[in-house]
């Protein structure tokens, strides 16, 4: 009998390959909670930023020099927090996408499942610790 292999690689197929829907539901409910959080965060971090800003705009008029650097280095710090908080809510949400496209959370070495208690500490591990020693080994 012919295996039709379009059916086998196409979308829809058992790509999470040995993952149990209860393990999948699992992890999805890590990523949303990591969602969640980052998105707060990233709230506080904006509107801290505003604060900052606005504190700024006050009392540009008052300041010498040395206090108008060390406001600049706290917008800087708030402003590059963003940027952090941002990219880190991104990769939750593509993480979660991928997780519906059955793409999220299998080593990209070896394809195994990444157990879920590595993906919860490093939600974007993209191999499991066996191959990222390897890699580290042959790297280093
Ligand atoms: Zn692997």
């Amino acid at each position: 009998m012919l295996v039709n292999s379009a059916v086998i690689t196409g979308k829809g197929a058992d790509t999470a390959k040995g993952r149990s829907t209860q393990e999948v539901d699992q992890i999805r409910t890590l990523l949303q909670a990591r969602f969640d959080d980052l998105n707060a965060e990233y709230e506080e971090a904006v509107a801290e930023n505003q604060r900052l800003r606005l504190v700024e705009i006050g009392d540009a008029a008052g300041d010498d020099q040395a206090d108008s650097g060390s406001k600049t280095a706290e917008r800087d710090a708030a402003t590059s927090l963003l940027r952090t908080l941002l990219d880190r809510r991104t990769q939750a949400e593509i993480a979660m996408q991928r997780l519906d496209e059955g793409t999220y959370g299998n080593c990209e070495n070896c394809s195994n499942p990444i157990p879920v208690e590595r993906l919860e500490v490093f939600p974007s591990a993209t191999t499991c610790v066996h191959c990222k020693a390897n890699r580290e080994r042959r790297a280093g």
